[in-house]
């Protein structure tokens, strides 16, 4: 189990730093420190997007992991040194709700809570309805405006939810970000054990920027990088908890690896047949436990990738995720390692079928 919690490690390092759409310079950087020893070239393109290479012979894979998190980002700071804010990705409302926030300065970081009117002073009707974002503001304890700018707050501030990693029992973790997190950590642990392997394919390992606000960075790398195929690597949504029934999601945490078929219903990705026969027969032949999925929610990098230029043949791995977008989704971490060794296993026989 040593190979499972240096996994583990590097997936508690992941979450616990931030990186929020278009500013994900930070995860970058661990990325680019943990996969370096691992490929023969790095760099990172115009966009901002990481692409790692292990040269092979062929086919080109192209493998997807997007850095950023969804966040918040300062609008306007009031005469009172409170701040407003944006959402930047698909926050519920709800769960923003008296929650520890970072602002990213250019003083550095500082923290702050998001409060909005005490429910004591509400009319009764309006205590019956959620908070909305919008009547919720930062505090920093700045004094006034003046003082927020000099601690070193500006319109542009990015912010993110201040949350730790921690163990749950049975192996499971929760933590904020492992959307996507999760995919970045499976990613650099494939490639790590892909640099050990003689393998035919040419690999680009993708850290992609700006995913939760239009799948941006996959767009333009994919469109730079032209592969043969490619795999996105990301969190799903399991119907295994309250509130939620098996008919909206027959994947559960524990049961191993998701394997794309559709999402988005059809509007997102409808996977091309040979990828998902290609993986399927992967984690067949290798006895790892895995997932097929028909989703009618989400989407992913996998999206905007199999659209670029004439079309290019695409699936997505994923770890089911509960409570995704929320500052303690959950994981089981047996599926995140399942994950990157059936990435492994698929590159490895990738040239009898691209
Ligand atoms: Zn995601």
């Amino acid at each position: 189990m040593v190979i499972m919690e240096q996994l583990q490690q590097l997936l508690e390092k992941l979450s616990n730093a931030h990186g929020i759409s278009g500013s994900e310079g930070s995860i970058k950087d661990i990325m680019e420190e943990e996969i370096k020893p691992y490929v023969d070239e790095i760099r990172t393109d115009k966009m901002g997007n990481l692409i790692a290479t292990k040269k092979g012979t062929g086919p080109t894979i192209m493998l997807a992991s997007h850095m950023d998190e969804i966040g918040l980002m300062v609008k306007y700071i009031d005469d009172n040194g409170f701040l407003r804010f944006v959402k930047i990705g698909g926050w519920f409302d709800p769960t923003l709700h008296s929650q520890r926030v970072i602002v990213h300065t250019k003083n550095g970081p500082l923290t702050g809570v998001i409060g909005s009117k005490p429910p004591h002073v509400m009319k009764d009707e309006d205590r019956k309805k959620p908070v909305k974002a919008d009547d919720m503001f930062i505090d920093i304890g700045a004094k006034d405006k003046e003082d927020a700018e000099k601690l070193g707050v500006e319109v542009g501030s990015p912010i993110s939810i201040d949350r730790q990693f921690a163990k749950l029992a049975n192996g499971k973790i929760t933590g904020k970000a492992f959307d996507n997190r999760a995919g970045v950590a499976m990613l650099i642990d494939a490639m790590k054990q892909l640099s050990k392997m003689n393998v035919k394919a040419t690999v680009y390992a993708v850290g992609t920027v700006q995913e939760e606000v239009g799948l941006k960075g996959a767009r333009t790398s994919a469109f730079g990088l032209n592969p043969d195929v490619a795999i996105a690597t990301d969190v799903t949504i399991p119907g295994d908890h309250p509130g939620i029934e098996k008919k909206d999601s027959a994947l559960e945490i524990g049961k191993g690896p998701v394997i794309t078929i559709v999402d988005g219903g059809g509007r997102g990705l409808i996977a091309s047949p040979v990828v998902v026969k290609w993986l399927r027969a992967a984690a067949e032949s290798n006895n790892i436990p895995h997932q097929m999925d028909v989703g009618d929610g989400g989407t992913t990098d996998a999206t905007s990738i199999h659209l670029t230029r004439e079309g290019i043949p695409s699936s997505v791995i994923s770890v089911p995720t509960r409570y995704i977008h929320s500052p303690v989704e959950v994981i089981d971490i047996s599926d995140l390692q399942a994950s990157a060794d059936l990435i492994v296993k698929a590159v490895k026989t990738a040239y009898k079928y691209f």
